[in-house]
């Protein structure tokens, strides 16, 4: 084994330095991750803004490899091997606590960085923690303990694989959560990695119309939206969406409205009171806003709309999507658009967030060792 690691390490805001650093020392009860791939979302351009804290930050909490190197206790506790390929949740679970017990790891206090300073997350924890590795844009990454793994299926390939998270959190918001099911009529606002991810997954459970929207800008995604299975796609900077919903449901509206839209302020979610226009239908937010000036509560009330949080993924949600990865029943590979190697993990960065040259940026794999050898 090597004893140096090279690594793509946040070190202020918007800024990054590829650096060597030491391999970390393995316990019996830990291990080491070859990197693979590292996906990139949303998350990560407001991370690299604005970063929640002190650096330095291997970023990177989409990640798939390699077990490289494990002790024995860390193969008895997770059932894997050298050479095994895994999806490693962002999450480091307690494994203790209610919510771990269930699988729910995204609410152990543990790895809630909102709430706990000393929290452990890929992509979030600073490299001056014990293990140091702790993110995907590095070629090797540290699994103590209790880190979250599951074992990708073999034929998934690394681009494929790299969309695990954004199909979980698609599975987990849209029908684990929100509830779509045989039948419902959905709005997904926004057509970017999440919101694809959201139309298979309410494909797959049976909706029996999909509708997405996004601007004229997303003129591509909106196509691949509707060779995903969506049965329309809407241009909201054309007719009003309103009338287009209204439409396209003979009059009715919709039963659920799947908010993906990101920075994109209240409009989203006041579109969606107003299309649910059945009474119980189900919002489903991911309160990027800090505060919503004149919300409507009385016409949500009157509607009787329940709201959901789009908060991360369970693991079962994970199980899922990798199944469906494998499945090959979708035409996922066409979101895996862009691939970067270590030494590009600004660019690929600003690439997702539309700062760059690169077109039709829609999922990004940050692949460590791509263009080398081993
Ligand atoms: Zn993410
Ligand atoms: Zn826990």
């Amino acid at each position: 084994m090597v004893d140096r690691v090279l690594a793509a390490v946040r070190t202020a805001p918007s800024t990054t330095e590829l650096r060597e650093l030491d391999m970390p020392e393995l316990s019996d009860d830990a291990a080491l991750l070859k990197v693979e791939v590292a996906g990139i979302c949303g998350t990560d351009v407001k991370m690299y803004a604005t970063p929640p804290f002190g650096d330095p930050v291997i970023m990177g909490h989409e990640n798939v490899g390699t077990v490289a190197v494990a002790g024995e206790r860390f193969k008895q506790l997770h059932g894997v091997t050298e050479g095994d390929r895994v999806f490693v949740e962002h999450y480091v679970g307690c494994y203790n606590c209610e919510w771990c017990r269930i699988g729910e790891y995204r609410h152990c206090e543990a790895t809630d960085w909102r709430t706990n300073p000393d929290a452990r997350r890929y992509g979030y924890t600073s490299a001056e923690n014990f293990g140091t590795l702790w993110g995907g844009f590095s070629e090797y990454m540290y699994l103590p303990w209790n880190a979250v793994l599951h074992k990708v299926p073999d034929g998934v390939t690394a681009e494929l694989a790299g969309l695990v998270t954004p199909l979980s959190n698609g599975i987990e918001w849209a029908l684990i959560a929100a509830g779509v099911g045989y039948a419902d009529t959905v709005l997904i606002q926004g057509p970017g990695q999440q919101g694809l991810s959201q139309v298979v997954a309410c494909k797959q459970a049976g909706a029996s119309k999909i509708l997405v929207s996004g601007t004229a800008k997303d003129k591509a995604r909106l196509e691949l939206a509707l060779d995903l299975g969506a049965d329309e796609a809407i241009e909201i900077d054309q007719v009003s969406p309103y009338e287009q919903v209204m439409d396209h449901t003979g009059g009715r509206g919709v039963d659920f409205v799947l908010d993906c839209t990101s920075r994109a302020g209240v409009g989203p979610v006041l579109l969606g009171i107003d299309v649910l226009k059945r009474r119980e239908g189900t919002l489903l937010i991911q309160g990027e806003l800090a505060a919503f000036p004149d919300f409507p509560i009385k016409r949500l009330t009157e509607k009787a709309i329940t709201i959901k949080s789009a908060r991360g993924h369970s693991y079962r949600a994970c199980e899922l999507a990798l199944a469906q990865l494998a499945s090959g029943r979708f035409p996922l590979e066409r979101l895996s658009t862009h691939k970067f190697g270590l030494d590009q993990v600004d660019r690929a960065i600003r690439a997702l967030a539309g700062d760059t040259e690169d077109a039709d940026v829609i999922h990004i794999s940050l692949m460590p060792w791509l263009g080398k050898d081993s």
